[in-house]
This record gives C-alpha cells, structure tokens and sequence, in this order.
C-alpha cells in the first residue's frame, strides 16, 4: 500500500503564516486526542514550549474527556500549559490540533476547529481531513515529527523541554526505535534531540520501565486469561484478552495502566493479530488492535469508527466483550493484506 505524501510546500507556507499572523498576546489553544498518549502530549507540550519561546503569552493546552495525565507522563516538561477541558480558551484567535486522526477524537471541543485560525498536525493515514492548515504526514513516524518541523520552519530552536517533550513522542510512537517507522530521519531526528542534554536513559525508565505493584498484578491477571485462536486470520492466528472496570477497581488502578497491555499480547509468536478490549463503560470497550502484516486493522477499525495505522489501530466497541471480539475476528477475514 503506498501512503498519501505529506504536506506540500504551500500547506507548511499556511501553517507558517497561520501562527505569524496571531499577536504574541492572543489565546493560543491547543489540542490533542482524548486519552492522550505519549505522541498526544509530547508533540502538543513541545510545541507548546516552542511558542513560548516565539514570545506567545497566552498558550492554553488541553484534551477532550477525563482530565487525567497518564502517571509516565506526569513529570513531562510543559505540563504547566496543562488545563481541563472545562478551563480552555473558548474563543482563541489560533488554534493547533496534534495527533488526532479524526474530529470525534476531539470530544467536546470539536467546535474550537471553528477559530479564525486552525492548523492539524497528525500522522495517521486515516487521517480524515478536518480543520483549516492540514499537516498530515503519514510517513512520520510520530506527530512530534511534523511539530518539530514546524518549528523549525518558525526559527524555534531545540531546547532541553521541548527535546524531551518530543523525544517522549518519537520514543512512543516507534517502540522505542524498534518499528518499521524508525527511519534514518528518525535517528537524525532522535540524535538532534538528544544533542540538547537530555537523558535517555532516566526518560525511558520513566515512560516505559516504571508502574504501580498494582499494575502489574492486574496485568498478570489480564495476560493469565488471553486466548489464542489459531483459525483467525485466514489462519495467521489471533491472540487477545479483555480488562474490565471491575479488574481496575479490584486492583485500585486508572485506566490508563492498560494502555501497554497490548504490548506483551502481541507478543505471542502464533498470532499475527493481537486484540486488547478494554471496558470504558456498561457496554462499552476501547479496543486495541495490533498486526504483524497479515490483516490492515487501520481498516477494520475504520469500518467501527475508529482508525489508526495498518499495523496498530482501534475504536470504540459496543456491548459484551465477546461480541466485539466476535466482529473484529469476523472482519480480519476481510482486510487481509
Ligand atoms: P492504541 O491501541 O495504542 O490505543 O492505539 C493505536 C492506534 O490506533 C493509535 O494510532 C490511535 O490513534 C488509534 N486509535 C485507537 N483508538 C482509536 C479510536 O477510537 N479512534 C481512532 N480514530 N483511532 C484510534
Ligand atoms: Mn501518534
């Protein structure tokens, strides 16, 4: 499959001008995805720094839904331009969206697409095409990579809170460096970033080797009930599991504490899909979606009004857990690569 390009010259031209042309004392707002991810934040704070840097005065930053920081992210620098949903600019002058694929991403502030100004930075192939300025590039390997572009095209050097901030995102979004996304640019991006002074090592216990005892208890439980299914696929197998609120409750965790699950579950060598549902509500499930190349399940969480990228996707499920199971294992079948 080849990926649309990125953004042409005259998009980073609009995207340039969108924010030189916002007084350094206009609200700026931006935003990024409910349940925000290390991409989420990370290219939103660091831009965010970035501004300041530019001399804006008025840098509101926020997500839609439970205002929550994921506790890898809670010492990320930035989270002083942190405010709820509730307390963000109503009516900026600017604003900037960052990671969201699509607009029911942005919850209830949908609407502040509708500023004089509003430019996207998103990575996502099924990006659905919102908001004024359009930075979508699909070969990014993260959304900090089209923020650190950005940037650049501002005059806005690196500093060490804005290095983190991104290295945080590409870090994320790559797998620490193990996915097919990490490019040379990647490393160059990755090498720059690190060149400022900041400390790979203390950033990557803190992100990715660090949780509650609780947690990992929970997800001894939730990995101990994984099911494989040989036959899913077209035979390439499918392996998943399921968390419920109740499973949170009894080991006192947020929810946030599932959001790597998916990461030993897709693991296991005799499935090349993995799905992790996990319970947001009564009947109501956040589902994971990975793949090793056999099925693009960017596809099939579009067809359930999610999205994603070919090989890590997802959406929101309705009903019992093994109902949704049920019909992402019958539509594998039909987005096999
Ligand atoms: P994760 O499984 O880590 O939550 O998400 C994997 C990928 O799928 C991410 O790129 C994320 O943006 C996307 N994704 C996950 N859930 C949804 C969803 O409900 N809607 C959309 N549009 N994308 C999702
Ligand atoms: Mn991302």
């Amino acid at each position: 499959m080849t990926l649309p390009s990125g953004p042409s010259a005259d998009q980073w031209a609009a995207a340039v001008a969108a924010v030189r042309s916002v007084g350094a004392d206009d609200e700026v707002l931006l935003i990024c995805h409910v349940n925000p991810d290390g991409d989420a934040l990370g290219s939103m704070l660091g831009f965010g720094l970035g501004l300041r840097r530019l001399g804006f005065t008025r840098v509101h930053a926020t997500f839609p839904g439970v205002f929550t920081v994921p506790g890898p992210y809670t010492e990320m620098p930035g989270l002083d331009l942190l405010v709820p949903e509730a307390e963000a600019f109503a009516d900026p002058r600017l604003v900037l969206v960052f990671d969201v694929a699509s607009e029911s991403r942005l919850g209830g502030l949908a609407g502040r697409l509708a500023a004089p100004r509003s430019v996207v930075l998103d990575h996502h192939a099924s990006n659905a095409g919102f908001g004024g300025v359009r930075l979508v590039d699909p070969h990014a390997a993260a959304t900090s990579v089209v923020a650190d572009e950005l940037l650049s095209r501002l005059g806005v050097p690196l500093d060490t809170g804005i290095a983190e901030c991104f290295y945080i995102a590409l870090a994320t979004d790559t797998g620490s460096f193990r996915f097919d996304m990490t490019t040379p640019a990647v490393h160059e991006l990755a090498a720059r970033l690190i060149a400022t002074g900041i400390r790979p090592g203390d950033i990557s216990r803190r992100i990715f080797d660090s949780g509650p005892f609780g947690a990992m208890k929970l997800t001894g439980e939730v990995l101990g009930r994984a099911v494989l299914d040989e036959s899913a696929a077209g035979g390439r197998g499918m392996v998943w599991t399921w968390a419920t609120l109740d499973d949170l409750d009894r080991h006192g965790q947020p929810p946030y504490v599932l959001d790597t699950l998916i990461d030993p579950v897709r693991r296991v060598a005799e499935a090349d899909v993995a799905v992790v549902v996990k319970q947001t509500g009564a009947a109501e499930w956040s589902v994971s979606m990975r793949s090793k190349g056999a099925v693009d399940v960017s596809a099939v969480a579009m067809t359930q009004g999610g999205g994603g990228h070919r090989l890590a996707a997802g959406f929101t499920g309705h009903g019992e857990a093994r109902d949704v199971v049920d019909t992402v294992r019958r539509l594998l079948d039909l987005h096999l690569t």
